[in-house]
């Protein structure tokens, strides 16, 4: 089985941009990804028994802002911690699926069109290692718990019952779970993904996001399949999405 831990960024009013990302990790590596978080948490507050949820966004937040116990950190230690956490995305065997989205580029609700994005992408890549491997796994999708969570309940009922927008599913093993981002390491580590791309897409701050990049879904021929850019004005963009595009028709206009 591979699970799909999502998590959003840029639901705040005044964001242009809204991230959906899938942190793509097979079901024997999770415990491993956990401890590696654990291990971070020992390495910067040893003693501290309960458990520090790492969440990108409050590591970055102005001094004053950052909660119990990453205040006790300096700035520079912070800045050290998130660079720790990506690290440990980067030498994990995991994928990435994102999906960062122009608001004002669609119509409708971008958290559906990002989460029927993300299904269609994920049911693709466990097909395609299928084909390519002949590993015959299912998926499963486990959702950062938020105020989304009846308008997706519905949406993932219907996709399961109708399949999404280009076809049907085939590879999903049941709807989405929903739990908290504090009770698992896996979906911290899917908040720092979406973080990442967020700020690059935002604010062009790249550097988290050019790290990354190497982890977005491709198949073995190197054609990305893990990022999607939707804009109204891709044509001067020079994301990995939009470069591509340019080259290789897309699969799914
Ligand atoms: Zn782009």
């Amino acid at each position: 089985m591979h699970i799909a831990y999502l998590d959003e960024s840029g639901t705040q009013k005044g964001a242009r941009y809204f991230v959906l990302a899938g942190f793509i990790v097979f079901e024997r590596n999770t415990l491993y990804l956990a401890r590696a978080l654990d291990q971070i948490q020992a390495r910067y507050f040893p003693g501290y028994s309960e458990t520090a949820v790492f969440h990108a966004a409050a590591l970055r937040a102005p001094s004053k802002r950052v909660p119990p116990p990453f205040n006790l950190l300096t700035q520079e230690e912070r800045f050290q911690l998130i660079s720790d956490v990506y690290q440990v995305i980067l030498d994990s065997h995991a994928r990435i699926i994102t999906v960062a989205i122009e608001k004002a580029a669609i119509d409708g609700d971008p958290y559906e069109r990002g989460f029927e994005e993300i299904v269609s992408r994920f049911d693709y890549f466990l097909g395609r290692i299928r084909r390519e491997r002949g590993e015959d796994q299912r998926g499963l999708i486990v959702v950062a718990d938020s105020t989304y969570r009846k308008n997706l309940e519905l949406q993932a009922r219907r996709i399961a019952k109708e399949g999404h927008r280009w076809g049907e599913i085939h590879n999903l093993a049941d709807i989405p779970y929903f739990a908290p981002a504090k009770n698992t390491r896996l979906l911290q580590l899917a908040d720092f993904v979406s973080n990442a791309v967020f700020g690059r897409y935002e604010s062009g701050h790249a550097n988290h996001f050019d790290r990354i990049t190497p982890k977005f879904d491709q198949d073995d021929g190197g054609r990305i399949h893990g990022l999607v850019h939707i804009a109204r004005d891709r044509d001067n963009c020079y994301c990995p999405a939009c470069g591509q595009r340019r080259l290789i028709p897309p699969l799914n206009p």
